[in-house]
């Protein structure tokens, strides 16, 4: 049907390019258009209902239509709806925000510098701990290594960490010495027989001989998240990170924790650095330090770091870095309220206890006859679509079923990610077990309809 002339659909395909999105087919099916929220559920125009299954992009913590977070927003806007933090200004909101974040991470990080996103706070990291090492007196010690499918942000800086085919071809990423060592992902990478604790062994010395070959005093950091998320959804083998960090100590080599979407809450421990026994120089947060009603990120790091920008910026005179939005006073209000909501309603308990329960729901469809591996921790799962489970052949071309998928879950009142032919779910911490049944029934009958219409 084609859209009314004038109407928002017609008006969005004439005036808007989409993030993420093919354009040419986003000419011929047009938008959804997403009115409004309420808990785990957001409505269309239409007045359909769906389950928002990623909680928008992974970040919705507290659910849509949150009064709380819109009266902080307000009474702060009221008050100092924007001020900035350059030059020895400051705000409440922003101090405030800061203090509780170095006091609810690991111990070791100490300081905070807000951007407004999780790319800015990663090139924000690149850009430190170059001014750190140069402050230091080590001007070779700038490369960084991520893993290969890593998802870190889109800007050229953070573009380059993350390790996605989609984001960097034809934008001539990456842009910067990075390296991509392997993908901690058992199910596609591990050798035929290889056990979880080989296999990490194998990518600790991986990471090792890489760093040894480009000369250690040429390598800056190491970017993970602690279970990978825009990727696939990929937790880490058993003992990848006790190794990791233990080549990235050995050899001086920064270890960054990318907590944008695993932090406060998702995997059931506040932060995933906690789950997996991570302690890291630098940790990046964002997405639901304000369930994303408005736009920030954090960059945490240790005191060390800090010393030596500080001293640097003591000797030249400034630390040249910072945004229009740093340290915003709105966002951080939002933040501080939003932080409230988590600790006062047991959300991470919550993420803990519902989560063991999308987990094995999730995992009764592993006979189902498209699925070759469920995978996931607390409230956030991947379900891998192959073409063959015996020999785990994907299907060609690789996004077809997966956007089959995702088209058809619609239909079915869910919205999920497909990345590839992996579906993701990662919904509001506040699901109730009944409402992740109803998720995973949803998402069952999509699957048997793709199983069905595909023969
Ligand atoms: N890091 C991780 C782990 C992410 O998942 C994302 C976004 O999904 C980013 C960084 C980039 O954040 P933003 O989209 O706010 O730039």
């Amino acid at each position: 049907m084609r859209p009314q002339p004038n109407s928002l659909y017609a008006r969005d395909v004439e005036y808007v390019l989409h993030p993420n999105t093919n354009a040419r087919r986003h000419e011929e099916i047009g938008p959804i258009v997403i009115d409004r929220g309420e808990g785990i559920y957001v409505y269309d125009d239409q007045g359909n209902r769906y389950i928002e299954g990623l909680g928008g992009l992974w970040s919705v913590a507290v659910g849509f239509g949150e009064k709380r977070l819109v009266e902080a927003a307000s009474r702060q806007m009221a008050k100092l709806p924007y001020y900035h933090t350059f030059s020895h200004k400051t705000n409440e909101p922003s101090v405030e925000l800061a203090e509780r974040l170095v006091k609810m991470t690991p111990e070791r990080l100490r300081r905070v510098f807000f951007t407004n996103s999780g790319s800015e706070a990663n090139d924000t990291v690149i850009k430190m701990v170059w001014y750190y090492n140069n402050a230091i007196g080590r001007p070779e010690k700038k490369k960084f290594i991520s893993r290969l499918n890593a998802y870190h942000g889109i800007t050229i800086a953070s573009g380059s960490l993350t390790g996605l085919p989609a984001n960097q071809r034809d934008f001539d990423l990456p842009f910067l010495p990075v390296k991509h060592v392997t993908c901690p992902h058992y199910y596609r990478n591990a050798l035929p027989g290889e056990g979880e604790e080989a296999f990490a062994d194998r990518l600790a010395a991986e990471l090792e001989a890489t760093i040894l070959e480009e000369g250690p005093e040429t390598v800056a950091a190491f970017i993970g998240e602690p279970l990978m998320g825009a990727g696939g959804v990929m937790p880490p083998p058993a003992t990848y990170w006790e190794k990791v960090q233990a080549v990235c100590r050995r050899h001086d080599v920064l270890i960054v924790a990318d907590e944008v979407i695993n932090g406060f809450g998702r995997l059931g421990t506040m932060f995933a650095c906690e789950y997996y026994g991570i302690d890291p120089d630098i940790m990046v947060l964002s997405k639901q330090i304000t369930s994303s009603y408005l736009p920030l990120a954090a960059v945490l790091i240790s005191q060390e770091i800090y010393d030596g920008i500080a001293d640097n910026s003591g000797r030249i005179g400034t630390f040249g870095h910072g945004f229009t939005a740093s340290g915003h006073p709105v966002p951080a209000a939002v933040a501080l309220e939003n932080l409230d909501i988590i600790e006062e309603k047991g959300l991470v308990a919550n993420a803990a206890r519902v989560g063991e329960v999308m987990q094995s729901e999730l995992r009764t469809l592993s006979d189902h006859p498209l699925v070759g591996e469920v995978r996931g921790v607390g409230l956030i799962a991947g379900v891998e679509l192959v073409a063959d489970k015996a020999t785990k052949a994907k299907f060609d071309p690789v996004g077809r079923i997966g956007a089959q998928v995702f088209a058809k879950a619609h239909e079915h009142g869910l919205i999920i990610r497909a990345i590839g032919d992996v579906i993701a779910f990662c919904p509001p911490l506040i699901i109730t077990e009944d409402q992740v049944r109803d998720m995973v029934a949803r998402f069952t009958r999509t699957l048997d309809d793709v199983a069905e219409s595909i023969g």
